[in-house]
């Protein structure tokens, strides 16, 4: 067995919630709060859960947008953790890139698309003006689009369009891995299906592995290999997306994934599948997490946390309901 290209233990990222002492004591967004997880390369991993589960946070502290409050990260046996800024722009930034739902300059009405893509090349790589304009319309091209592109600017084009600009600029260094943060959650269906198509072969074509962030569980379903689900801070399932999608073991993916064949929606938004909302947080209740809205809640559910089982090939779970099937069958 090769080593994952990406390994993370007991990741935790707090943020301080301001001015809410409540009895002098400082109190805890705790938004990612003790992961675990590997990531091999040449996979696509699939990150579910409910708005404000943690997702975007555990993808920012992967590539240190953010600092970890406690856990190691490494990618590619480097210790990200342990990294000066002048290191991790060495080894790391260059290898882990992302793509946002709505990027940033494609705001900016003055870059034209040529600086857009090249940009990241000017800052990391020494290279002529020619050698540059070359690299990027070989980008655009590689994303489909002509090199007329070049000198219009982002607003010229429509939302697919304008997520292939962001997909190019992101591949402009030949990173390792991208990570997709709601890549096609505003852009129309065809260009949706269309984006998602040339992701699935620029990941072939380039030896990329991928963590895909989506509420589009259809979406999900299509591009994963792996699949990941999070709730308030915690993986509370994880393993093969065909085995998590037609076998959930946890109640909360089970409650997630029972919504897609019956019912005609797929966003997690939609959802109502779920009594109440997701608690917060700050202060995350007790035990599992995710007892307060758990039809199959036991009393040891709120008194204790409970720890990831196996309960088949790379799938694992944290339930105590698998505990019981577990011992009941020794
Ligand atoms: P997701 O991407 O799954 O919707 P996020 O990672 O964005 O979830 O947020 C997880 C939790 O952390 C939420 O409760 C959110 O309000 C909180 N959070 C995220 N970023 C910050 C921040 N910079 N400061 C304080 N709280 C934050
Ligand atoms: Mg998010």
């Amino acid at each position: 067995m090769t080593e994952p290209l990406v390994k993370i233990q007991g990741l935790k990222k707090y943020f301080p919630v301001r001015g809410d002492k409540i009895f002098g004591e400082k109190k805890w967004v705790k938004a990612v709060d003790g992961v675990d997880l590997e990531i091999r390369a040449g996979e696509i991993v699939g990150l579910v859960g409910e708005s404000g589960c943690g997702k975007t946070t555990l993808v920012n502290v992967l590539l240190r947008l953010e600092d970890p409050t406690e856990g190691k990260i490494y990618f590619d046996g480097h210790d990200l953790t342990s990294m000066s800024e002048k290191e991790l722009r060495k080894h790391v930034r260059q290898n882990i890139q992302i793509v946002f739902q709505d990027p940033f300059w494609s705001l900016n009405p003055r870059m034209l698309v040529r600086d857009v893509v090249g940009e990241p090349l000017s800052v990391h790589r020494d290279m002529s003006t020619n050698k540059k304009a070359n690299t990027v319309a070989e980008l655009l091209k590689m994303v489909g689009l002509t090199p007329e592109g070049l000198f219009m600017y982002p607003h010229e084009f429509s939302g697919g369009q304008r997520q292939r600009i962001a997909i190019a600029r992101a591949l402009a260094l030949e990173p390792k891995m991208v990570v997709l943060d709601e890549p096609t959650s505003s852009i129309d269906i065809l260009s949706q299906a269309q984006i998602l198509d040339l992701l699935l072969q620029l990941k072939e074509k380039l030896g990329l592995t991928y963590i895909l962030i989506s509420h589009d569980l259809s979406v999900v379903h299509y591009m994963s290999d792996r699949i990941i689900v999070m709730y308030l801070g915690k993986i509370v399932e994880q393993g093969p997306a065909t085995k998590v999608f037609t076998q959930p073991e946890h109640p909360y993916t089970q409650a997630l994934f029972s919504a897609i064949p019956t019912l005609d929606m797929n966003s997690l938004d939609d959802l109502h599948i779920l009594e109440g909302s997701v608690p917060s947080a700050i202060d995350p209740p007790p035990g599992c997490h995710f007892h307060t809205r758990c039809k199959y809640a036991m009393p040891v559910c709120s008194a204790e946390e409970p720890e990831m089982i196996t309960v088949g090939k790379d799938h694992k779970a944290a339930c105590y309901l698998l505990d019981e099937v577990r011992t009941s069958k020794v």
